[in-house]
């Protein structure tokens, strides 16, 4: 398909929308990426015509769903190339995937054993993983950040050792875009016996990925920064992997036999997805990587990639303006403070040009921390946006400037 943005902006009926009296430009992409007409007509077509639950009923309603969400497992299990469908893992997104593998370990790591963060993480990456270490008490070291932003790796080959049994970080940081070298960080880890689990919450929606030629332990994404819906995602494991892992939720569905004595668990992947799950959101993820693929992801790398040098390279003309984290190797991400203005300030004037920026931490403290800064301006862009958007965010920038000075 030959790349058109004018054509591709009216499958996204909220881009209709004034905010404030003006078009909503809406650079908020990375928190949450908008939804294409066929995504949302998906979940209304499930509830208008094969509502019911999945792999219980013998009546055709429920047939036809469960087919339809497993369908969906096949699309994510073929979009990111899984060598089988059951390693895919439908959860409610990147937060509950990594929950399930940091549970999963709490049983198995000891006190002696380590593990490895980047310090480029969403709390998503952080957290779960300080609840584990509380019980196990295993020993948890981090990746420091250089002064440009990107992690330190001759750190990381300093600190791994035969001890290190997982190694997590974000293939592209939320907060700053950048993409890190993750085959690199695959290859020293596998080398010394430990897991890689990558955080694909950034990455997906901008580039292909291949898991098995990453040869990558977990990964995980959520549908919901991939034009799909909230409240769904998935996790990858490689099957040898995940088979070792006690789940992290009981009950119903996760099941091969239950007693009052004794409860084993299903097979893989129903033994990770207790209860009812988010079927209409799951079917929409499917569809939602259907329009992707539609588009081709190669077009959008390429749009996104050349309106990234455009917004950096206008915003840089503005003086006492800075970038974090401007490198080479980034998706569309610009994260930015102007001399003595507040980010949300400027962020609640863009609001009133019907311009969506995304202002403060954006769940990674710690980069903060790194910079000496509360907190940013982020604007994340996607293939939906345009160049004359970008001039518009540059105008209303000046005026917020004048006026908060
Ligand atoms: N990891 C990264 C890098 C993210 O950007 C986000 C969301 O912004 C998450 C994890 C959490 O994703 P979710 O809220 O969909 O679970």
């Amino acid at each position: 398909m030959t790349f058109n943005v004018e054509n591709i902006r009216k499958d996204f009926p909220i881009l209709e929308r004034k905010i404030n009296g003006k078009s909503l430009i809406y650079f908020d992409n990375a928190a949450t990426s908008q939804t294409p007409i066929s995504v949302i007509e998906s979940i209304s077509d499930y509830y208008k015509k094969y509502n019911a639950n999945i792999h219980r009923g013998v009546h055709s309603v429920s047939e036809e769903a469960t087919e339809a969400y497993e369908s969906s497992r096949k699309k994510i299990q073929k979009h990111f190339n899984a060598n089988f469908s059951e390693e895919i893992i439908l959860t409610s997104g990147t937060t509950h995937s990594i929950n399930i593998i940091a549970n999963g370990y709490t049983d198995l790591l000891t006190s002696d054993d380590e593990i490895i963060v980047s310090g480029m993480e969403h709390h998503s990456n952080i957290v779960p993983w300080q609840m584990m270490v509380e019980k196990n008490h295993a020993k948890l070291s981090v990746i420091p950040l250089k002064e440009n932003g990107e992690l330190d790796i001759d750190h990381f080959k300093s600190i791994i050792s035969e001890k290190t049994k997982i190694v997590f970080l974000n293939h592209v940081s939320n907060a700053l875009g950048i993409i890190n070298p993750i085959e690199e960080i695959i290859e020293i880890s596998h080398r010394n016996g430990a897991v890689v689990l990558i955080d694909g919450a950034q990455s997906s929606a901008h580039f292909t990925i291949d898991l098995q030629k990453l040869d990558v332990d977990y990964f995980t994404a959520s549908a919901h920064k991939l034009c799909g819906p909230t409240g769904i995602g998935f996790l990858y494991g490689k099957k040898n992997l995940l088979e070792k892992l006690t789940p992290l939720m009981g009950g119903g569905e996760m099941i091969s036999d239950v007693t009052f004595e004794k409860t084993t668990y299903a097979e893989l992947p129903h033994k990770f997805e207790a209860g009812t799950p988010n079927i209409s959101g799951a079917i929409a993820f499917g569809y939602a990587l259907d329009y992707i693929n539609k588009i081709g992801l190669d077009n959008i790398y390429n749009y996104e990639n050349e309106l990234l040098n455009y917004a950096t390279q206008s915003l840089k003309k503005i003086e006492g303006l800075k970038i974090y984290g401007d490198t080479n190797n980034k998706t569309s991400v610009i994260s930015f403070n102007i001399e003595n203005l507040h980010p949300y300030d400027i962020g609640s004037i863009l609001d009133k040009f019907g311009i969506a920026v995304r202002t403060g931490q954006h769940c990674a403290q710690p980069i903060m921390d790194h910079f000496l800064i509360s907190g940013t301006v982020r604007v994340s862009l996607s293939f939906i946006n345009t160049k004359k958007e970008i001039d518009k965010l540059i105008e209303a920038i000046n005026i917020a400037k004048t006026m908060l000075s």
